[in-house]
Parts: C-alpha cells; structure tokens; sequence
C-alpha cells in the first residue's frame, strides 16, 4: 500500500506510536520558534499572576504538532488535559458534559474546531467569555433554562482550516498561532530525537534523507523513521545511514521531494485533463478521486508550499515545476493570457 502512505500517517488520529514519540517538554519540541515564545510567554504571564491562561487557537496542516503543543500547554501549566473534537459534540448536552468535569485552570483541547456545530458554538461562547452555560431542559411548555457557572478554563482549539473557523469563534481567542511546514533541518532532529527513543543508530545523513521526503510534516517523518528503521533491521546493518534511508523509501515510492501517488496524480490531473487548470477544488477533487477536504488539507497546502500550484480567484493552476515534475511541457504563455504571469 505504498501509495496510500502518507495519507494514513497525515491525517489518521494519533497512534500509540505517535504518542510514544510526543515530545514531554517544550525543550524537546523542536522547531516552531515564534510560537513556541509566545506560548511560553503567556504560560509566564498567568503564572506570575496567579491566572488562568486565555483561550488559545492552533492552526496548520495535520501532524505538525498542535495536539502536543496542547499537551505542553497543561502540562507546563500544572494543569489537566480534557481532549474532544468538534464532530464528538453533537448536542448540547455533550458541551455540558464536557465542562461540568473540568476544574479551575484546566485546559480544554477541541480538536478540529471548525467543525463544530453552528448550534453548538453559540453555546460555547458564554463558556468561553463569562464562564457560563445556558443549556435548555426539556422541549414544549415545560422547556426551560437552565445556567450552570464553570470554573474559570483555557480553551485550545485546534483547526486544520484556520479560514473556516467563524468570525464571532475565532474573536473569542486571545491569541490564534498558524503552524508552518518544519525545515529539513528541524525535522531531521526531530527523527534523530525519535530514533534516539527507538533505541536505533540514525547518521545525520541519513536522517536528513528521510526528513527532505517528510513533507515538513514531524508525523511523517516519525512514520517514515519507522519503516526505514525495519528496513534497515532487516536488509541492512541496523543502522540508517543515507543509502538506507534512499533505498528503503524508494521501495515504498516515495520520490526525492517527498510527493505522494496522490499528489502526483493530482498535478497529471490538472495537467493533462484540466489542461493545466484554472480548475475548481472539487472537480480536481472528483477526477483524482479522492476527497475534496483531503486534497484541501493534505495534498493542496504541500504542493502550493512547494511551488507546483496555486490558487487563483478562478481555481487550482500548474506552476512550472508541476509540468517538470510529470515531465509534460508547460504551455506557452500568450500575451493577455491570465496565467502569464505565473510563467
Ligand atoms: P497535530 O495535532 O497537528 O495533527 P500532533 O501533535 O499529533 O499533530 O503531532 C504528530 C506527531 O509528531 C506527535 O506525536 C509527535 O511525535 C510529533 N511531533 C509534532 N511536532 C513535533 C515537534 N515540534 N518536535 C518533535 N516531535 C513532534
């Protein structure tokens, strides 16, 4: 199943191994610098001050590290991790029990928050400004409402769709932190790091093999680890070094900057049926076949990162690079052409 390898390792929910690998301390989480000081920072103010942290919003493509940063933040906080998502809430009754078994301080982690229930925000918000819930009991002449006080609590709400977060939720925070794609360089330490807890001998080289393939993704990379570890157990010395690392990811058809089937079936798509695009997500979408949210969270943000595409008003277009990379020749740009510029 080689082709369908980063789409379980980027976007399936955190694996025992993922956990086993979750960095325990903010010094052990590598990369992120800005947001980790800024984290860091407010975690210091509301200490000084004997306060509660304010709400705090994570954004960024899948397996960047916002379920940990989550993590760090009640844990450096002294403080308990209550974990849900916004699919998990279905009605109100859910929010509530959420919050009832929450105690002062603790934080509260709503995973991909976007897709909370527009029914359910509005109950969310006095939670989260005045620490109340007005839940209604019952339906009919006997509805009523009922107010229950919460203690005071941080919400961290992470979202792979920062864009799709509504107005009135997103004021709510106090601070909203983008996650960006990590360096080759911080991931090959991050894959030192993990190997270092797998117990298996990694060289630089080596590490940094795997970490230009890992889509600036820590997940990926950890997942690629594994299998390169098995590799390298099994046809090698144990060791990873950078023959290791090229032939074990070769065997799983992985190229050299780390594209997937999908993703390079996704630019033959928008090349050779889309004539190179401008085309609309969902038809690229339907032609790849593979589902629209995965190409826009997934496989959409790598390759517009990595310069093969780009959105315009008018849909998806080919860059340059894209029509390299299947080997097709890019169309001569004609003067007036709307994607001469691009070219
Ligand atoms: P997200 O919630 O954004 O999908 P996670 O927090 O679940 O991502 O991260 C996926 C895995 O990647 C984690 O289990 C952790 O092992 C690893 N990871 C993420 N960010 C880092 C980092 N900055 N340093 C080290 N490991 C990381």
């Amino acid at each position: 199943m080689p082709g369908n390898f980063y789409q379980e390792t980027t976007t399936a929910p955190s694996s025992a191994f993922d956990v086993s690998l979750r960095p325990p301390a903010f010094s052990e989480f590598i990369g992120q610098e800005k947001v980790k000081e800024r984290l860091l920072l407010m975690l210091e103010a509301a200490r000084q001050r004997n306060d509660v942290l304010d709400h705090i919003l994570l954004s960024g493509p899948p397996g960047l590290g916002k379920t940990t940063l989550a993590n760090l933040i009640a844990r450096t906080a002294g403080t308990q991790l209550h974990t849900t998502s916004g699919p998990q809430i279905e009605k109100p009754g859910d929010l509530a029990g959420v919050l009832t078994n929450i105690q002062k301080g603790d934080v509260l982690f709503i995973d991909e928050i976007h897709r909370l229930h527009p029914a359910i925000e509005e109950y969310l918000y006095p939670a989260m400004e005045d620490f109340r819930l007005d839940i209604i009991i019952d339906s009919g002449p006997s509805a009523r409402s009922v107010r229950i006080n919460l203690p005071r609590f941080t919400l961290v709400g992470a979202t792979t769709r920062a864009g799709r977060l509504t107005a009135p939720l997103r004021s709510r925070f106090g601070l909203a932190n983008r996650l960006d794609y990590y360096s080759h360089d911080e991931l090959a330490r991050i894959i030192e790091r993990s190997a270092g807890l797998l117990e298996v001998d990694v060289l630089r080289e080596g590490a940094l093999g795997i970490a230009t393939r890992a889509r600036g993704t820590p997940r990926v990379a950890n997942a690629l680890l594994r299998w390169v570890r098995d590799f390298a157990q099994v046809r090698g010395s144990g060791t990873i070094d950078a023959a290791t690392a090229d032939a074990a990811l070769a065997m799983i058809e992985i190229d050299a900057q780390g594209l997937d089937e999908m993703d390079k079936r996704l630019l033959e798509v928008l090349i050779h049926k889309f004539g190179g695009g401008p085309v609309g997500l969902n038809s690229l979408a339907v032609a790849a076949g593979e589902d629209a949210a995965t190409v826009e969270e997934v496989h959409e943000p790598f390759l517009i990162m990595q310069g093969y595409l780009t959105r315009t008003p008018r849909g998806r277009v080919a860059l340059p690079t894209a029509y390299a990379k299947i080997g097709a020749t890019p169309p001569q740009a004609k003067p007036g052409d709307p994607q001469q510029d691009l070219f």
